[in-house]
């Protein structure tokens, strides 16, 4: 768990590679499916992408049916984005008890920064940023794009929908005994060691 650009995708996919665990993530479940007809719901909107785009939530019933199908047929999983607020955490406890939860620590202003900056290989999904880490080839940098959602208003909506929604949802988790907080601040491959040492001290001492 943690903001959005805390780097939750990027540090998920690790410990799914090397857990050998299966990756659920709802934002790229709900990307694939940004189109799918929601107007059953009578949300405010008839569509995840219009959800996303504007940074809100998509509704409890499309990510909770996501992650209940996505954990059936899962022998072992890392769980990346949900749940995003206390319903959703009730629905999965209702589901699944997990082993440990991680959450990574930023600053607001270091994730603007790291959002609004961030650009996207639509051919290979890489993902890049305008001032850390822009590729070599000159196709692939004209060929960047930079996520709807990753616009400076969306931006600081989706970091206030965090601090509304979200962090009440860790503060919820703080007493599990697999709790774990991670500096995220620093480089990836710093994060990734205190995870990856965090994740096998909780796994081997459950
Ligand atoms: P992410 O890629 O995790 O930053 O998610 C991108 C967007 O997908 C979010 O801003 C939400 O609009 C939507 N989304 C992802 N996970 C959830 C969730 N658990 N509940 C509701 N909406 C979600």
């Amino acid at each position: 768990m943690g903001p959005p650009g805390a780097g939750k995708g990027t540090q998920s996919e690790r410990i799914a590679e090397t857990y050998g665990i299966e990756h659920v993530t709802t934002g790229d479940a709900l990307r694939a499916n940004k189109e799918m007809d929601i107007s059953h719901l009578d949300g405010e909107h008839d569509t995840p992408g219009a959800y996303m785009d504007a940074g809100d939530l998509v509704p409890d019933a499309v990510v909770d049916e996501i992650v209940e199908r996505a954990l059936d047929s899962a022998d072992g999983f890392v769980l990346d984005g949900y749940p995003r607020n206390p319903d959703q955490a009730v629905a999965l406890e209702g589901m699944t008890d997990l082993d440990v939860v991680l959450v990574l620590e930023v600053s607001r202003e270091t994730l603007i920064n790291r959002l609004t900056g961030r650009r996207l290989d639509p051919e290979t999904g890489e993902s890049y940023h305008v001032e850390f880490d822009m590729p070599d080839d000159e196709a692939v940098r004209d060929r960047l794009v930079q996520r709807e959602d990753d616009s400076r208003e969306a931006v600081e909506n989706r970091l206030d929908v965090f601090e509304r929604e979200t962090a009440p949802v860790i503060d919820r988790y703080r007493d599990h005994e697999g709790y774990v907080e991670v500096d995220g601040e620093r480089p990836p491959d710093e994060v990734w060691a205190a995870i990856d040492s965090a994740v096998a001290s909780k796994v081997e001492g459950s």
